[in-house]
């Protein structure tokens, strides 16, 4: 796949110029500096030579075998060249000419042509508006980067070529190899699919790096990578764009929520690891380059000073890896050869005096204990400390282990060699403990990816006849955004528990239908036009008898007609007061690229203000729905706070995943929150209290 791409058997440069400073010179340059083995020919009509090199004056003149043509020239001649490249038998082009969509309107329709021009010819297109590419196997340098990467095994994908440049420089300066790096601008056709695809087929990549800013269709990448990232890590930064339409959010989760959120979701869900930064995206693609996975979770931490050590153990205890515990016989195997004063436990401090060697022996040691996963090494340039040494001792150490080593040696110019020589020997390097244990933790991600159960969807036993008629009737009468009550007739027929409740037009219906629910009451109104009641005053909680009720109803009424004077008002609901358990939120909220998303998180009318919610794609796993809990504060509360009982988290994953349920039996609820679900440690109970669901026009394809 894309051989023709990253191995030609010979290349042409269409656009080729003899100007330095051109980009047509820097690619004739760029291809002959790397030592590439085939052939290079320069096309230019004007010239007879480049660089040495013969030049053609058009693709028909070339000679035969070229694979790859690397075009640079104006764009609206770039669809008849790539049509002239498919005459030739030429099967992959690079379009590093800009001047497309990215302009406009006659951008766009030129994109078009070349679009059509690619697949009418059959050649492969990557660009165009691309630096271009580099595969250091084949020493092929076609792109007009100022740099070369070393060799190594992390591939690199990139949407924007000036972060190619940064990259690129970032890898120089800190000895990261690369196996390839591909800019791929506009993606006519190869796109990022394509790509991650090649390379995990490609035995000389073992981790898959991307910067991303769309990505062209979610469903279909999501399953590629679910697939590609069993084989090999992916991990990607998506930088933010525009969210995708602002629509209208009716519900706390859909105002919540956006597409980057979704896009979260969805790499989680296929494993890949999102990285907030590119400095991130590095530090991890490093740990995956150079060190074995973690195999468990405990980690030891080696020191020369106490401060950082503390540091890294508070790291590794809030990253959810454990500290680990060294034996009796690691510690007196330690004691043998450590000053009496040197602390170990973990974390092992060998004291600031400690010699190089006692790095490469401490390390040694620590590797051994059966009770270790993972090292973390740190070290602080104290005055006796030969750094470059005990660089050296701790590679020694360390190569051919199989646990995880990272180091943080902590400082600027006195350890800045012995950095450098970690680096060129594999041994990942961060300047602080806290983005050590980041690696390692990711590290460990991605283990519990390459571990986890198949994914098990649990049904429950539904009435969905009854929801069915009950959104059928509501898209009759054009109430799409569906009040309180419908709410909640469709979340009972998915087996929630809702509070008893009664409509009253006057004061005297309300005081009647208190008496028949029994104090205390709450009194909600009713009315087609208010999404939020609270917003308006139309909700009013511990009624305990009837002149009470009597007068919240006169009250509300008024309040509310007085802020909403065009609202229509058609009573208000009497209902049974549930005083016992805490509050929260469960939503769903359909994203127009990767379907229905659900939240769960501290719910009340405070939810946007508190936004302590997480978010998983529908559907879900009882799994997930745990890890979704796990997510957020409220999972604290939950679990009971200042002598509390603890609620039943089985039965709050049990509602997410009758709500991943609903969603996806019925395409047509756009949205739906139930804000407050009420769960009581008690009785072990989940009353939707209040409910909103609104729903599309189309009618049901069920
Ligand atoms: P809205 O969200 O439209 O403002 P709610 O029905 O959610 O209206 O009511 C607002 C708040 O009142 C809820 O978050 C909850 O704290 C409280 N509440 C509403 N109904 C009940 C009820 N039946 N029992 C107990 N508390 C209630
Ligand atoms: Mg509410």
């Amino acid at each position: 796949m894309l051989e023709k791409f990253f191995n030609p058997r010979a290349v042409a440069v269409i656009g080729a110029s003899r100007k330095e400073g051109k980009v047509g010179y820097s690619l004739i340059k760029n291809l002959m500096d790397e030592g590439f083995g085939g052939p290079i020919y320069p096309v230019n009509p004007n010239t007879n030579e480049i660089l040495g090199k013969r030049c053609y004056p058009n693709v028909a003149a070339l000679p035969d075998g070229v694979d790859l043509a690397v075009v640079v020239i104006p764009a609206k001649l770039v669809p008849r060249t790539i049509e002239e490249c498919g005459r030739k038998g030429i099967g992959a082009a690079i379009v590093i000419s800009a001047g497309f969509k990215e302009i406009g309107e006659t951008g766009r329709e030129l994109e078009q042509q070349l679009f059509n021009a690619a697949i009418g010819s059959g050649v492969r297109v990557l660009g165009p508006n691309c630096l271009g590419l580099i595969n250091t196997q084949s020493k092929l340098n076609a792109s007009f980067a100022a740099q070369y990467p070393e060799n190594g095994d992390i591939s690199v994908i990139s949407q924007s070529g000036a972060l190619c440049a940064s990259m690129l420089d970032w890898a120089v300066r800190n000895h990261i190899g690369f196996s390839k790096l591909i800019s791929i601008g506009n993606k006519v056709d190869i796109d990022e699919e394509t790509l991650i695809e090649a390379l995990s087929e490609d035995p000389h990549t073992k981790v898959i790096v991307g910067y991303l800013e769309d990505i062209v269709n979610g469903p279909h990448f999501m399953r590629t990578a679910e697939r590609v990232t069993k084989q090999k890590p992916i991990m990607l930064i998506k930088a933010g764009t525009t969210e995708a339409g602002s629509k209208a959010a009716s519900s706390h989760t859909g105002s919540i929520a956006g597409a980057q959120m979704a896009y979260q979701c969805a790499f989680r869900r296929s494993g890949i690891l999102q990285a907030p930064s590119l400095e991130a995206l590095f530090d991890y693609a490093q740990i995956f380059s150079y060190q074995p996975l973690l195999k468990g979770k405990r980690i030891a931490v080696v020191t020369n000073a106490g401060g950082p050590g503390i540091m890294a153990a508070d790291a590794v205890e809030n990253s959810g890896l454990l500290f680990a515990s060294i034996s009796a016989a690691t510690k007196t195997k330690l004691h043998s050869f450590l000053p009496a004063a040197a602390n170990v436990a973990n974390p092992i401090d060998i004291l600031g005096d400690a010699p190089a060697e006692v790095y490469g022996k401490t390390v040694e040691v620590i590797l051994d204990e059966e009770g270790v996963d993972g090292v973390i090494v740190l070290l602080t340039p104290q005055a006796m400390i030969d750094v470059e040494e005990a660089a050296r001792q701790i590679v020694k150490a360390t190569s051919g282990r199989e646990k995880p080593v990272v180091a943080s040696f902590i400082g600027a110019d006195r350890v800045s060699k012995g950095i450098t020589i970690l680096q060129k020997n594999r041994l990942p390097h961060y300047p602080t403990p806290e983005r050590a244990v980041e690696a390692l933790f990711t590290l460990s991600e991605y283990v519990k990816w390459l571990e986890r159960p198949r994914r098990v969807i649990h049904r429950y036993a539904v009435n969905t006849t009854k929801v069915d008629r009950v959104i059928r009737l509501s898209q009759k009468r054009g109430h799409l955004n569906m009040g309180e009550q419908e709410s909640k007739d469709i979340l009972s027929a998915y087996g929630f528990a809702i509070p008893q409740s009664r409509l009253a037009r006057t004061a005297d219906e309300s005081v009647s239908a208190a008496s028949v629910i029994g104090y205390p009451v709450v009194m909600k109104i009713v009315s087609p036009d208010i999404i939020h009641k609270s917003d308006v005053g139309g909700v009013k909680v511990g009624l305990t008898g009837p002149a009470p009720v009597r007068d919240s109803f006169e009250l509300m009424m008024m309040r509310v007609h007085e802020r909403l004077p065009a609202a229509r008002l058609q009573g208000v609901l009497i209902q049974e007061m549930i005083t016992e358990g805490r509050e929260i939120i469960v939503g769903m909220t359909r994203d127009p690229q990767f379907g229905p998303m659900l939240m769960f998180g501290l719910g009340g009318i405070y939810v946007e203000v508190l936004r302590d919610v997480s978010f998983q794609l529908a559907p879900i796993t009882a799994d997930e729905a745990l890890e979704m809990l796990v997510g957020t504060k409220t999972y604290r509360l939950l679990q009971g706070v200042r002598g509390e009982k603890s609620v039943d988290m089985q039965l709050v994953a049990e509602c997410i995943q009758r709500i991943s349920q609903l969603a996806m039996d019925f395409p047509q609820i756009e949205e739906m929150d139930i804000n407050p679900l009420k769960i009581s440690a008690e009785g072990a109970s989940a009353v939707a209290v209040d409910a909103r669901i609104r729903i599309s026009q189309t009618s049901s394809p069920l």
